[in-house]
């Protein structure tokens, strides 16, 4: 995808959101860590560079993003909300190793890996979510 500064600028105004270096710093960290992150998780990655970086800051800049649609939220089995500036559609693997949750691309599965009509249910879209070891923990 590639965010640059300009880029991460854009989103923010396109969210009604105005560009300081900490709601600047919470996209690009986004961009970067690609990991998934928790509100926690990049509250302290921003913390490193501004120490006075609110919670409130990190959380309603979030919460910003993903009401306009430019990052979606993404659970797993421990409840906490994570944050994906990859809004297409993709699945997910998580690492049951170190943690981490990356993309797979939605190709990966064109077509849905189980029937169309579940029980009587119709199903419109899927997405998984695929557990393992990840390149660099195998
Ligand atoms: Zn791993
Ligand atoms: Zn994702």
């Amino acid at each position: 995808m590639g965010v640059g500064p300009h880029d991460i600028a854009r989103l923010l105004e396109g969210c009604g959101l105005r560009v300081t270096p900490q709601r600047h710093a919470v996209v690009e960290h986004l961009e970067r860590a690609r990991t998934h992150p928790s509100a926690e998780e990049i509250l302290a990655a921003i913390n490193r560079r501004f120490p006075r970086a609110s919670k409130a800051t990190v959380y309603n800049t979030l919460n910003a993003l993903v009401a306009a649609g430019a990052v979606r939220t993404l659970y797993v089995e421990d409840g906490v909300a994570r944050y994906d500036l990859n809004v297409g559609r993709h699945h997910h693997f998580v690492c049951d190793e170190c943690g981490r949750i990356e993309d797979l691309p939605f190709d990966a599965f064109g077509r849905l890996p189980v029937a169309r009509s579940l029980g009587g249910r119709r199903v419109d879209r899927f997405d998984l979510t695929l557990h393992g070891r990840c390149a660099d923990c195998r």
